[in-house]
């Protein structure tokens, strides 16, 4: 079984370390030189698996996470989008922290049914063995009046349902500098109230329905995510994370091509060269050319 996402990020998880393996907290059992750490794990590829398991191992370990290691992750596995978020600074703290950011590059967060959005069942979430996080694409999810922000999203994530033909997509994304966001002041100045029973799956926040706040452009984000017109929904959390479904729409090969030609007049100075951040969190049983034995890496 894949391991849970919350585990060792901070959210829900009970302090208790009881369920938890212990190392021997003796002096000689500290990190000494967290530069290794960091080697190490750079040489497995910053795998998100193992670094939800270091995190939960014991308080040290999860502190020094917090502190280092989900946004030396971060940094490594998506080193442009991070350089656009943290506008160059890439020892600035973010928003919502570092290991809500990990978690959202790499945990597709499910669905359930929503005031705006109803599902006959909902749909569990996962690791994702990659996805694709554009800035281009933020942009068609942004209504004209804050289209000066910069928000990046994902591909939506095909989860299909039992009862309709239809598959839902499911996708997610985080605003550069929210709390400086044109989306933001505007949500402030309309007194927008959050959303009632849903929070971020993120960070735990609460979340503004964009639906509500009449701030979806349908016909640019619908297409973006080729999806029926006005057949999605996305919040925005206090912090900046957007989590959305939709209904996505089976592609004719014509459709797709014309997709491809990206000529929906959205976009100002289209710069799909964006979509290449790619966030492999790779299989829950493929490890590669690693084992974790006992709670021990062996490489
Ligand atoms: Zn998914
Ligand atoms: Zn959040």
């Amino acid at each position: 079984m894949c391991p849970k996402m919350g585990m060792g990020m901070g959210m829900g998880e009970s302090e208790s370390s009881s369920q938890m393996p212990r190392l021997n907290e003796s002096p000689d059992s500290g990190i000494l030189n967290e530069r290794v750490l960091i080697l190490v794990f750079e040489s497995l590829n910053w795998d998100i698996h193992t670094l939800c398991r270091t995190a939960a191992v014991n308080r040290r370990l999860r502190a020094l996470a917090k502190r280092l290691l989900w946004r030396e992750l971060c940094l490594y596995r998506a080193p442009r989008m991070m350089s656009t978020l943290t506008e160059g600074s890439q020892s600035s703290r973010m928003i919502g922290g570092w290991n809500a950011l990990a978690k959202l590059l790499f945990f597709c967060g499910g669905c359930e049914s929503t005031r705006h959005f109803r599902l006959s069942q909902p749909s569990p979430g996962h690791f994702v063995e990659s996805s694709r996080f554009s800035k281009t694409s933020g942009r068609s999810f942004l209504a004209k009046n804050c289209r000066g922000d910069v928000l990046y999203v994902s591909d939506p994530c095909e989860h299909p349902t039992g009862d309709k033909q239809d598959d839902v997509g499911i996708y997610r994304g985080v605003f550069r500098a929210f709390m400086k966001s044109r989306t933001r002041e505007f949500l402030i100045r309309r007194q927008v109230e959050f959303e009632a029973g849903v929070k971020c799956p993120y960070c735990g926040a609460r979340v503004w329905s964009m639906t509500a706040a009449r701030l979806i452009p349908r016909k640019s984000a619908a297409r973006r995510l080729g999806s029926k017109d006005g057949a999605l929904e996305y919040f925005v959390c206090l912090n900046g994370h957007l989590h959305g479904t939709c209904w996505l729409v089976p592609l004719s090969s014509d459709e797709e091509a014309e997709e491809e030609d990206d000529d929906d007049g959205d976009i100002v100075g289209s710069d799909d060269e964006e979509y290449d951040e790619d966030a492999d969190g790779g299989s829950c049983n493929n490890y590669g050319d690693f084992q974790v034995r006992n709670g021990r890496i062996s490489i």
